[in-house]
């Protein structure tokens, strides 16, 4: 039997090859027969055995095939039938890699008519000269027919649709082709059968891009002509990850990429995280047009209470500047303000954008009819009373238990009243608004951590290094430019299960208003997942 579990790291050379062809009655495994079976073997370039035979199919063979191969009824006729050739033909083949031209069809035959005498089915996958021929020669020869192929190289064996002499066609072909193969970089029997399995032909050749890269985690950039960076990802094996592209990957936009690279650069990290944390690093600094999220930070946004104002007021902005507290970033000013929706249910501020000083005075709008604002501008409060209402917003930012349970409580009352767009607009904005609390909490706990170490549920140990962050300010909110390098950092820790090991300084636990924020958001995600994955989306505000 055909060996069927040689090592993928196996090199070529130390494989053992059966090249072979199939002559038959016609098309089809399952009606046609076999008439001819020529085989060679190779190892290291080297031949080790021919095969040859011719097979009386028991069935007339077609006029048309005798024109094509010159084998009549009465060649055939004192030949063995299969079933006593086929044991010969195992033993021969033993331990080899099976290859044909167009090998699905040989393949297939030789797979029914072994079923049909009892033995088992040849393992997969062949080797196909044809499909290796179209990623490492194509667009060079016009097809890749044997004829063409033997032509293109120069091969002394002439196919002529006999058996033997197309098999050795066919081997002298595959030689010629991994001798080329070598130079891409396909030197193992798993490089092989990527290779044949590629989907990405027009580019292949570009594979030899990451014979320099090593086989670690790190950060691999896509550059084109001009030296721009048209892409950039991470992986645990930089090498493996590049090669990968160019074996397989039939999206469009991969097929672009390639097409416009002619350098990959790679750079080795310490570590996964640190490779996460530098790909955002690199695609926040070179936007390359082939990464999604390229310049998805120009997006982000604050929500500012400007502390400078008499009377301050809850403002959307682009950057955590100036005076104030502030909440974010947010993935988007429209999710910021939902946010700032959900604490103006909560605190009567001021909503109006013109310029109020301590004695500054106009006509109140319709929020201070509906009790929703406490109108400093026609001197109903001053701005001691307003002051307060300024400092238990503060207050709630940090320990918002209150908060929330109330806007929690009035979504409810909404629903109660079946008021159920106003409810589920509620909803969005606590949860707009408590996922920005609990990401805040999280970061301020991490770029504050000099140093922390977690054990996986694998038992390995993994050390957050002090100044993996180095460049974002140790502050929340932290600057909008430095945003997806935190959220790597965070979206790593949340995708494993860690133990904490070490903390330093140590947590201080429990966080005020921890677990009412826990709880709040584990309550609407749920709402949100009961309503289907729709809904899920549509309700989960914060986008990043
Ligand atoms: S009530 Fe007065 S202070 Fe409040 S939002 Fe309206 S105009 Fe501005």
């Amino acid at each position: 039997m055909i060996q069927p579990t040689l090592e993928e790291g196996i090199p070529l050379h130390e494989v053992t090859f059966l090249v072979i062809d199939l002559e038959t009655t016609g098309g089809s495994p399952t009606d046609s027969r076999i008439t001819e079976i020529g085989a060679v073997t190779y190892r290291g370039g080297e031949r080790l055995g021919t095969f040859h035979t011719l097979v009386n199919p028991g069935v007339p063979i077609p006029p048309f095939i005798t024109r094509l191969t010159g084998i009549d009824d009465l060649e055939v006729a004192d030949a063995p039938p299969l079933a006593a050739v086929l044991p010969s033909l195992l033993e021969f083949a033993r331990g080899a890699v099976f290859v044909a031209h167009n090998a699905r069809f040989d393949f297939s035959f030789l797979n029914v008519a072994l079923e049909r005498h009892g033995y088992d089915p040849l393992p997969p996958p062949p080797v196909c000269t044809a499909r290796l021929a179209r990623r490492i020669v194509w667009p060079d020869v016009p097809n890749v027919r044997l004829t063409t192929l033997v032509d293109h190289f120069r091969t002394p064996t002439r196919p002529r649709h006999r058996a033997l002499a197309d098999a050795e066609a066919c081997a002298e072909v595959l030689h010629a082709l991994l001798e080329i193969g070598g130079r891409l970089g396909i030197r193992t029997l798993g490089d092989l059968h990527l290779a044949v399995a590629a989907r990405g032909r027009p580019n292949f050749g570009k594979i030899r891009l990451a014979d320099d890269l090593p086989h670690a985690p790190g950060v691999y950039l896509f550059k084109d002509r001009e030296g721009r960076v048209l892409y950039v990802g991470k992986s645990k094996d930089l090498r493996s990850r590049v090669r990968s592209y160019f074996y397989g990957d039939a999206r469009r936009m991969v097929g672009e990429l390639l097409e416009r690279t002619v350098a990959v650069e790679g750079i080795p990290c310490g570590s996964e995280l640190e490779a996460l944390v530098l790909e955002a690093r690199l695609i926040r600094e070179h936007e390359p047009r082939f990464n999604r999220r390229g310049r998805t930070w120009r997006r982000y946004a604050y929500l500012k209470l400007d502390l400078a104002e008499t009377y301050p007021r809850l403002k959307v902005v682009r950057s955590p500047s100036g005076r104030g507290a502030f909440l974010g970033p947010f993935g988007s000013p429209r999710v910021a303000r939902l946010a700032k929706e959900a604490l103006e249910d909560a605190f009567p501020l001021r909503r109006c954008t013109r310029p109020m000083g301590a004695a500054t005075r106009f006509p109140p709008c319709v929020l201070a009819e509906m009790g929703r604002c406490l109108a400093p501008c026609d001197g109903r409060v001053g701005p001691e009373r307003y002051g307060e209402l300024v400092r238990s917003l503060i207050s709630s930012l940090t320990s918002p238990g209150g908060l929330l349970g109330a806007l929690e409580a009035r979504m409810r009352a909404l629903a109660a009243e079946e008021r159920f767009e106003e409810a589920a607009d509620a909803r969005d904005r606590l949860r707009a608004l408590a996922e920005a609390l609990e990401r805040g909490r999280r970061d301020a706990w991490l770029l504050g951590a000099r140093e922390l170490a977690f054990r996986d549920a694998t038992g390995r140990e993994i050390r957050f290094p002090r100044g993996i962050l180095e460049e974002v300010d140790a502050r929340v909110p932290y600057p909008r430019e430095r945003a997806d390098e935190v959220a790597a950092v965070r979206s790593f820790l949340a995708r494993r299960p860690l133990t904490l090991l070490a903390a330093d300084p140590p947590l201080a636990e429990p966080v005020a208003g921890g677990a009412d924020l826990h709880r709040a958001l584990a309550r609407l995600r749920a709402a949100a997942a009961d309503q289907g994955p729709a809904a899920a989306t549509r309700r989960a505000p914060n986008g990043r």
